[in-house]
């Protein structure tokens, strides 16, 4: 029997479900990859996204080759491009792992239902969350709405079930290239329509492993602290690698949790505190699971301000935002952060989403898109359930509005301004006490440390304490309509 494996977000040999029942049942297994070229063409993902796919890509189809399995791939349109390869590789069956986005969704039925009737079946696999959605439920079935309610609930069901996390399945007979349409290297960036660029967090599910051991020898046993700091390694820095299946969480948890076995060396507050990142990871795809209209619109219809309608100064304060020059340093940082690395802190991307939702009041959907196109770790479930959270229109509400002050926000997360300094070169020179709020040097100042506010580096676009002030008014008036 041939089965043919349809990697997607999924890159790895280890515990990957589909890929280990192919193996286990099938004499030959084919492995494919479909470049979504109505996708790659919508612009929704930026570069560094891409590049970070084609590196996993490039391990992947090395991992593969060692256990037997040739890794072939496609472009086009990906239901064509699927059923196409299966025919032509004259597959009994097809294996993939379940994917929860809409669109993933809509595809993948499309792709099942040609196949029937074709007279072909496909299996597939939970493997991208530990507990699909309709694992974790309320006590009347209904799906949960509040963090801390699905935590506790996801708790008792890994005490359950406690799932398992699978071997790199045993070598195969090997199998030939089977389709001429394929070839055996891949694309590059460039021939996809990006530009080529080195991902900085590296790719692959090797350097993932890697990784993840080295977060969990030493940063993890201080997670709690060290994970509001944007200056230091404090997080895993793991998120493309779960966004591209380059790690399964399954692992990565049992290993952490491990960790609290082994030695007594673990700190309990501190590796729970990790695992309950990896927890929001589930619950936000839970959210978009049971609620796919969020993927459109707010979760829930909450009384906040309008946003500012399109304009001169709307587009200005959207490109001082995207590029980095609102005059708020802990934003411009963050901000040049995601642009030159294609990831932000946590920390820091809640400070920009609030500062641009809040101070600048434009639209979250705005703010996601760009996200979207910037991360590496791009992801429409995690991505959009923190925007909407930011924007108080999300699941978790809670009375009034989160505003983040990014002045105190940043005397207290970067206190010495080291993460300020890297991204904000012209600001290096600046002192601790001025650095989080370079405005109120005084001409003396600013000519003693080379930082002319209004040329070397933006006055602030607006003013904070004003800005919040007529956000809330705002509020105030769309909650007595
Ligand atoms: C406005 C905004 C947009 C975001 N967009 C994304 C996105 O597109 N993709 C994405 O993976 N994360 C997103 N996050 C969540 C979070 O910022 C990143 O997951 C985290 O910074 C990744 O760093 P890390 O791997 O070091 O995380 P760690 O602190 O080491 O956490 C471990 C893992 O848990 C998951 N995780 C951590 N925090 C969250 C969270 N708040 N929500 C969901 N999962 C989480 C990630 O998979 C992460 O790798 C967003 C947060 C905000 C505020």
């Amino acid at each position: 029997m041939r089965g043919l494996v349809w990697f997607r977000r999924d890159l790895r040999v280890h515990d990957n479900p589909a890929l280990s029942a192919a193996v286990e049942e099938c004499d030959e297994v084919v492995g494919l990859f479909v470049f979504d070229e109505p996708l790659l063409r919508s612009g929704i993902f930026g570069s560094a996204c891409v590049n970070f796919m084609l590196g996993s890509l490039e391990h992947l189809a090395s991992s593969l080759a060692g256990i037997g399995i040739l890794l072939q791939w496609r472009r086009g349109e990906p239901v064509e491009e699927v059923i196409r390869e299966a025919h032509d590789c004259k597959a009994d069956l097809i294996y993939w792992n379940r994917d929860y986005e809409p669109r993933a969704k809509h595809r993948d039925r499309q792709v099942q239902q040609q196949m029937a009737g074709m007279g072909m079946s496909a299996r597939t696999f939970k493997d991208h969350v530990v507990f699909e959605a309709e694992e974790v439920r309320g006590v009347t079935g209904e799906p949960l709405q509040r963090y801390s309610a699905y935590r506790t609930r996801w708790w008792v069901k890994w005490q359950t079930v406690k799932p398992v996390a699978l071997p790199v399945p045993k070598p195969i007979k090997p199998t030939r290239p089977l389709s001429s349409q394929c070839m055996s290297t891949l694309p590059s960036a460039n021939d996809l329509g990006y530009d080529v660029l080195t991902p900085w967090i590296e790719p692959g599910e090797h350097q993932a492993l890697k990784r993840l051991r080295s977060f969990l020898n030493g940063p993890i046993h201080r997670y709690s602290d060290g994970r509001n700091l944007p200056a230091s390694d404090g997080s895993s820095r793991l998120s493309p690698h779960f966004r591209f299946g380059t790690l399964s969480p399954r692992m990565a948890i049992h290993a952490a949790l491990r960790t609290l076995a082994e030695n007594g060396r673990g700190s309990r507050v501190d590796v729970l505190a990790w695992v309950d990142e990896l927890i929001w990871r589930e619950f936000f795809q839970q959210v978009l699971t049971a609620f796919p209209q969020v993927a459109e619109g707010p979760f829930r219809n909450a009384a906040i301000p309008r946003s500012r309608r399109p304009g001169p100064e709307r587009y200005r304060f959207f490109q001082a935002w995207c590029s980095g020059h609102t005059g708020y340093p802990i934003v411009d940082a963050g901000m040049r952060q995601l642009n030159q690395t294609g990831w932000m802190h946590n920390r820091v991307r809640m400070v920009v989403a609030s500062f641009l939702i809040k101070d600048l009041r434009i639209d979250w959907q705005s703010g996601e898109r760009y996200f979207m196109h910037q991360l590496l770790d791009a992801d429409v479930a995690a991505n959009n359930g923190n925007w909407q959270w930011c924007a108080s229109t999300g699941t978790d509400a809670m009375r009034g509005y989160r505003i983040f002050n990014p002045a105190l926000q940043s005397k207290k997360f970067d206190p010495d301004g080291t993460y300020i300094r890297l991204y904000v070169p012209e600001l290096a020179s600046v002192p601790v006490n001025r650095i989080h709020e370079p405005h109120l040097m005084s001409p003396e100042e600013q000519d003693r440390y080379a930082c002319h506010i209004g040329v070397d580096y933006p006055t602030p676009v607006v003013d904070h304490r004003q800005a919040r002030q007529e956000y809330l008014n705002l509020g105030k008036q769309q909650v007595r309509r």
